[in-house]
């Protein structure tokens, strides 16, 4: 009762998008309706959605924009298919094309990265990422056992064992026990030396190698050898970095890992998933010389079914599979090139007009930006970017206190590749993100806190003005490139 009262001021403040009838009886609900007619609401926000992503400059590091045939398969009858289990080995009838749907998908996941199917094996039914690398820990750690990964601030991902001093703030490091390793800050490179140094003292079993926010390339030889000394799983999550892989332009973590996790949809360019690898087969030899054999096949595959997924997501399988037969073909090796070459391009011009990178450089997607240097920071750059329709991330850099006032940008160029952006095209990326930033800097002048900042920028009339101008530049530019995937309707 209580319940009910306190929901009610929401049905009176918008009463028809909630309640309004459709359709006069069931009997009329043919559920054959598009959207556009069943939920007008829904439909115009998908509409404007559309419409930002294509006059904005798309610069996160972690998305894409997939391609038509990819997204195709969500949205169709794949999505009513419950199939519980792995191929051949369901729990629920009626899965012949399931079946066919998901070893096609593992068969592909193999070929992209160019895979012996002696030697890995795959799980493709996991959501996303972190889910990944959850069901990677359930199913070869015991509670409490240990995890290394890279830092959050420092560029590693959450899913890695995140945890403060004052809270344990994935669940990673509630139900295992994590310690972090960092970059050297004055290189903004990983420091191996310290990693090998507290791996032997704290003796994790696995140690991840993987980075959300890092631009160059991990030493995984380095890192095999780390694990070795400990004898520690070496487990590569490439969720970034692994469109790079499968286009081989960046050296392949499978050369090394035992376990290797990634994302769909970032370089990869598929829909929203994860992937898990394994090995299987021969290890090594045990002292009488007999074969030791790798057991992770069994302990990862019952990790995600059953012990903590439910019912695959058929559709999502399906357009993975997709997009990883394009992941295989020479056209994708060429996009990935190009992905390297904006992203150097995106560097060397804001370099050139004063920038400093983190680490010097990139050898991958994206760009660290350090804004310190120019008494800026990452909140009120992300801001003011923002307002100009052009989307990055704020991002902490080597050396910063505290993860709520980073100092600096994040920026990725695998969405603007997808777009056709070329290296020209990125000096003019470059010049909108300067002015923007000169503006952001000439209202930080005249304002004092954070907030004060965002609300000058939102309400003094000649800061709109500037704004806008910038903003109309952006979205004129944004709009004469192609958008795969989708009609901007
Ligand atoms: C993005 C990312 C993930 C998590 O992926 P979600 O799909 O967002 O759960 C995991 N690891 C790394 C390194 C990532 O960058």
């Amino acid at each position: 009762m209580k319940l009910a009262r306190s929901l009610l001021p929401l049905f009176r403040t918008k009463p028809t998008s909630f309640l309004r009838p459709v359709y006069a009886s069931v009997s009329q609900w043919t559920g054959q309706e598009p959207l556009e007619k069943d939920d007008p609401e829904i439909f115009d926000l998908i509409r404007k959605e559309k419409k930002r992503q294509v006059a904005g400059l798309e610069l996160i590091a972690s998305e894409n924009f997939a391609s038509r045939a990819a997204l195709e398969p969500m949205a169709t009858c794949l999505n009513n298919k419950y199939s519980e289990g792995y191929p051949g080995q369901r729990y629920y009838a009626g899965n012949w094309y399931i079946d066919e749907i998901e070893t096609l998908c593992q068969k592909r996941a193999l070929a992209a990265f160019r895979l012996d199917a002696s030697k890995w094996g795959v799980n493709v039914q996991t959501y996303s990422g972190c889910p990944a690398n959850f069901a990677v820990y359930t199913g070869i750690l015991k509670p409490h056992d240990r995890i290394m990964g890279l830092d959050l601030p420092h560029g590693g991902h959450l899913s890695h064992g995140y945890m403060t001093e004052t809270k344990r703030v994935s669940a990673t490091s509630v139900y295992f026990e994590s310690m972090p390793y960092r970059l050297n800050v004055e290189t903004g490179l990983i420091d191996y030396e310290t990693l090998r140094q507290n791996s032997k003292l704290f003796k994790p079993k696995i140690i991840v190698a993987g980075t959300s926010a890092y631009s160059r390339l991990i030493d995984y030889k380095q890192m095999r050898e780390i694990c070795d000394d400990v004898n520690a799983y070496l487990m590569c999550d490439i969720a970034h970095i692994s469109g790079l892989m499968a286009g081989n332009v960046i050296p392949s973590a499978f050369d090394y890992a035992d376990i290797v996790t990634t994302t769909t949809h970032k370089t990869l360019r598929g829909p929203r998933a994860g992937l898990i690898f394994y090995r299987v087969g021969v290890k090594g030899k045990d002292k009488k010389g007999a074969d030791i054999m790798y057991n992770l096949e069994r302990p990862i595959n019952s990790a995600v079914f059953p012990g903590l997924q439910g019912g695959p997501h058929n559709h999502c399988i399906a357009g993975v599979a997709v997009a990883l037969r394009q992941a295989a073909s020479p056209m994708f090796h060429e996009y990935q090139k190009q992905i390297l070459t904006n992203a150097k391009a995106l560097g060397k011009c804001l370099i050139d007009l004063g920038y400093t990178i983190v680490s010097g450089g990139t050898d991958t997607h994206l760009v660290l930006v350090d804004l310190k240097p120019i008494g800026f920071d990452g909140s009120r750059g992300e801001f003011v970017l923002e307002q100009c329709a052009i989307t990055v991330n704020k991002n902490t850099t080597p050396g910063d206190k505290s993860a709520f006032n980073p100092s600096g940008l994040r920026l990725g160029v695998p969405a603007l590749t997808s777009r056709n952006f070329k290296e020209p095209d990125m000096e003019k990326v470059v010049e909108f993100i300067h002015r923007a930033i000169q503006l952001g800097k000439d209202v930080q002048k005249k304002t004092k806190t954070l907030k004060d900042y965002k609300e000058f920028l939102m309400e003094d009339e000649e800061t709109k003005k500037r704004l806008e101008s910038l903003k109309k530049d952006v979205e004129e530019f944004s709009c004469q490139f192609p958008m795969p995937g989708f009609d901007e309707r």
